[in-house]
């Protein structure tokens, strides 16, 4: 309400109550001028009650959303279910213009403001978390493998004679898929094991540039974020590689922004070398669903030209949620969760190494990665991989999910291209083991019922395995929750899912 409509209200209620009222008003739209002048994520998440006011202000400033509109064009944000109008908060024009993801869309002008201020809100984060230079950023409704492949598209203009793409071996198809996709050839480059580490080979990488020659490599493609025993690429001495040979580097920072560790690395790359963007996903860092990422920098003028790459508009979808999340918990609340995941993680470390050493194995030694964790299945009979694949789709059918087991040996095809040892990074890591993350917003009651039921999949395993039987018959034992198996015992093949295959 504006002020003539609180004088109207004073006529049917006293003056001193619509006051009071106004100025209520008033302390929520003082939190929304804020926002708009320094675009900036508030500290304090905002009330529930000013998002929706904020979000109604922006919404009837589209098109679709005006009185007396008459739309006599192809694409006037009609919705047919009023469902679907309010679960995008009447938001229908999505973002962008033909021709630039960034663009102000004239139908929609509140559909644009919030796209820049969500972009400006990410950015704000982004230096939060760690990498304090970042020139630029915009959020893509994309995922992460999709907004790499833009990347190496908006790259192709600059190097026309490029051909290759080196990679840094990681166990992860859209990775591969990404430079694929945008017609690149990946120059695989196997990792090396130090200690129980997987690590970036410098020297191969460096050589596989003088081989083919810089002008045809188009980009190094590095990924801080993975699951151990690899760590995240010697960004540093490959952002220096990349300085030195004049090669563009793209950092796949999937879920690496919720560990300072990882925006470290990023951070200091840029710093001693080059670092042309770091993508990363939505859902991965910030507790959304999945669909988008953010595209980042420290050239803005390439940034741009990311976004000018993208052909026609785009949902706004992702930038809605993103921005609802970050209003609603303010930077702090987005710190303490930072911090959460964390203590979460050495939670989760000291557990997984208590039970790994009751069952004679042990928590590999990995320092450098500061997300996922693995322990050795050395005890389950490696070299037939039966009881390591039987204990994922255990997990998976007690609802553990996001383990992982990794037998040795896989094999998998790629598009076209063959990885041996497949999961684990490298063509022969030395056992089988099992992947457990301390991702954001884990709580400390998942690490313990992780816990608990891994330890009675390794006890029934392993008495299995005494019994020398091909087939488990474990006894549950106590508790309501506790789920039946009777299917895996039955017919462990048929449950191999995500658990025991590449996770998302
Ligand atoms: C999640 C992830 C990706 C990309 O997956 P999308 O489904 O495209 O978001 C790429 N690399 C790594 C390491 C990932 O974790």
């Amino acid at each position: 309400m504006n002020r003539e409509s609180f004088a109207a209200g004073e006529r049917l209620v006293s003056p001193a109550y619509v006051r009071q009222g106004c100025e209520a008003r008033r302390s929520h739209e003082h939190l929304i001028r804020l926002l708009l002048e320094k675009g900036k994520c508030p500290e304090d998440g905002w009330d529930e009650s000013t998002q929706e006011l904020f979000l109604q202000e922006l919404a009837i400033m589209d098109s679709n959303n005006f009185l007396g509109n008459c739309g006599v064009g192809e694409r006037e944000g009609r919705v047919a279910s009023s469902l679907v109008a309010r679960r995008h908060y009447r938001f229908i024009h999505g973002i962008g213009r033909s021709g630039d993801i960034a663009a102000v869309q004239p139908k929609a002008a509140g559909s644009s403001l919030l796209n820049k201020i969500t972009n400006s809100l990410v950015l704000d984060i982004i230096k939060l978390a760690g990498v304090q230079t970042v020139a630029n950023c915009f959020v893509v409704p994309m995922a992460t493998g999709m907004s790499l492949t833009l990347c190496f598209l908006t790259l192709r203009h600059k190097r026309p004679r490029a051909k290759y793409i080196l990679w840094p071996r990681i166990d992860q198809k859209s990775c591969f898929k990404s430079m694929v996709t945008a017609g690149f050839e990946p120059v695989v480059i196997e990792n090396v094991r130090d200690g129980d580490e997987l690590r970036t080979d410098l020297s191969a990488v460096e050589a596989a540039i003088q081989e083919l020659g810089p002008d045809h490599v188009l980009c190094i493609h590095s990924t801080t974020s993975c699951f151990a025993p690899r760590v995240p690429d010697r960004l540093e001495e490959l952002a220096v590689m990349c300085a030195r040979y004049d090669i563009p580097h793209i950092v796949n920072n999937a879920y690496g922004m919720q560990a300072s560790k990882c925006m470290h690395l990023i951070q200091q790359g840029a710093r001693v070398g080059r670092i042309d963007a770091f993508v990363q996903s939505l859902d991965k860092n910030f507790m959304v669903p999945v669909g988008g990422a953010i595209i980042a920098g420290f050239n803005d003028a390439f940034i741009q030209e990311i976004s000018k790459m993208y052909p026609g508009r785009a949902s706004a979808s992702p930038s809605l949620d993103v921005l609802i999340t970050l209003l609603s918990l303010g930077s702090n609340g987005y710190k303490r969760l930072l911090k959460e995941r964390k203590e979460m993680f050495s939670y989760l470390s000291s557990k997984l190494k208590k039970l790994s050493e009751a069952f004679s194995e042990r928590l590999l030694h990995t320092p450098h990665n500061p997300i996922s964790l693995a322990m050795t299945l050395q005890t389950l009979d490696e070299h037939q991989d039966k009881a390591v694949t039987q204990l994922g789709s255990m997990l998976f059918t007690r609802q553990v999910s996001g383990a992982r087991v990794v037998p040795l040996g896989a094999v998998q095809t790629v598009s076209g291209h063959t990885f041996r040892g497949f999961m684990s990074h490298a063509d022969d890591y030395p056992c089988a083991y099992l992947n457990a993350a301390a991702a954001i917003g884990m709580q400390a009651q998942e690490v313990d019922l992780f816990i608990k039921r891994l330890d009675k999949c390794l006890k029934a395993v392993q008495k299995e395995q005494n019994k020398a039987s091909p087939v488990p018959q474990a006894s549950w034992g106590d508790g309501a929750e506790e789920a039946d198996i009777g299917e895996v015992a039955g017919n462990p093949e048929n449950v191999l899912c995500d658990t025991c295959q590449d996770a998302s």
